[in-house]
Parts: C-alpha cells; sequence; structure tokens
C-alpha cells in the first residue's frame, strides 16, 4: 500500500479540447510518444495516453485525454469531462474562428466540471507565424480575463509542448498537495 512504500501517487485527469484540426491529437502525441503525423485523421481506439512525472520524489501520473474527433459534431459527451482536473483549450493561431470559439469551450467546460479545473490556453501552430490571424497579445489577454494560464505552442516543431502540459500537472499538483 502507499503507506507501506512511503509514497504517494497521484492521478490527474487532463482533457483537451477545442474545434476540430486545431492540433489537439498531435499535441497529445508529441507529449506522449514525441510524434507528429502531418495526415492524422480522427483519434481512433486510444481514449487516452498516461504520463509518468516525479515531482518532489512523488509519483504524479497525468492522464490525459483526447477526443476522438466527436468535436466536429459537436458532441463531446459529459463523460469525456468527467472527473477532469486540468484542460487544455486549444485554437489554432492561423485560424481566427478557432480564436472565436474558445468561449464556447470554456462554457462548455464550466458546465461539465464539478471541481476547480486548472486551464491553460493554447495557441497551436506557432510555427505557422507567416499566416497568423490571431496576434500573441489578443491570446494573452483572452487568458488574463478568464483567469488561464497561458502558451503559445507547436507540436509540428514541439515548441513549448512539454512546457504546457508541465504547468498544468504543476499547478494541479500544488493545488492538492
Ligand atoms: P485535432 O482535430 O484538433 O485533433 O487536430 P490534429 O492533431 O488531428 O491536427 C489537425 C491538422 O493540423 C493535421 O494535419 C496536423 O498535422 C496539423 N497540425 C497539428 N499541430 C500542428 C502544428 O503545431 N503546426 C502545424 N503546422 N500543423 C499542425
Ligand atoms: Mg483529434
Amino acid at each position: 500500500s502507499d503507506e507501506e512504500s512511503g509514497g504517494e501517487e497521484y492521478l490527474f485527469k487532463i482533457v483537451i479540447i477545442g474545434d476540430s484540426a486545431v492540433g489537439k491529437s498531435n499535441l497529445l502525441s508529441r507529449y506522449a510518444r514525441n510524434e507528429f503525423n502531418m495526415h492524422s485523421k480522427a483519434t481512433i481506439g486510444v481514449e487516452f495516453q498516461t504520463q509518468v512525472l516525479d515531482i518532489d520524489g512523488k509519483e504524479v501520473k497525468a492522464q490525459v485525454w483526447d477526443t476522438a474527433g466527436q468535436e466536429r459534431f459537436r458532441a463531446v459527451t459529459s463523460a469525456y469531462y468527467r472527473g477532469a482536473v486540468g484542460a487544455l483549450v486549444v485554437y489554432d493561431i492561423s485560424r481566427r474562428s478557432t480564436f472565436d470559439s474558445i468561449a464556447r469551450w470554456l462554457d462548455e467546460l464550466k458546465t461539465h466540471s464539478e471541481t476547480t479545473v486548472v486551464r491553460m490556453l493554447v495557441g497551436n501552430k506557432c510555427d505557422l507565424e507567416n499566416i497568423r490571424a490571431v496576434r500573441i497579445e489578443e491570446g494573452k489577454t483572452l487568458a488574463e480575463e478568464e483567469g488561464l494560464f497561458f502558451m503559445e505552442t507547436s507540436a509540428l516543431d514541439s515548441t513549448n509542448v512539454k512546457k504546457a502540459f508541465e504547468i498544468v500537472i504543476r499547478e494541479i499538483y500544488n493545488n492538492v498537495s
């Protein structure tokens, strides 16, 4: 048991939400397996990936959930959100409409979550600077207004991917430990 081993274990459920094709599945595959797929289709089969971290000598398991593409049908179920203590709310910096959807995703998260959820606003595809449609300041401002962490990432070139997940995981850990 934990008591006998003297160790404590933590399991945190984290969900990734945002419009279709913003890069949710690739953020997860980059983080969990260091893989990127240029032609990724809707995730099939895998519901979540678990990453194990050591924080202050404690074993922390982050169970990161990916939608199976249901967001295309606006049908992300309440089961997806159940028990989540962290969320990455993702838009694509090259597609304005995905940034405009963030308020709706935050509402949905609020509706479905029971506890205080550590939230990070993620502007993904920051490698696409030449076709940027959302300024970094706009992301920062929205995050400040809504009380979210904020980061621009690229699942393609790995910029800030690990950092984004780990800030969320550490904040959850700080809140519960
Ligand atoms: P999801 O629908 O939100 O899960 O998005 P996917 O992860 O399936 O990605 C949708 C498309 O965007 C795929 O063609 C990916 O290769 C591409 N993509 C994902 N992340 C990035 C990124 O950081 N930069 C670029 N340039 N393309 C990306
Ligand atoms: Mg996906």
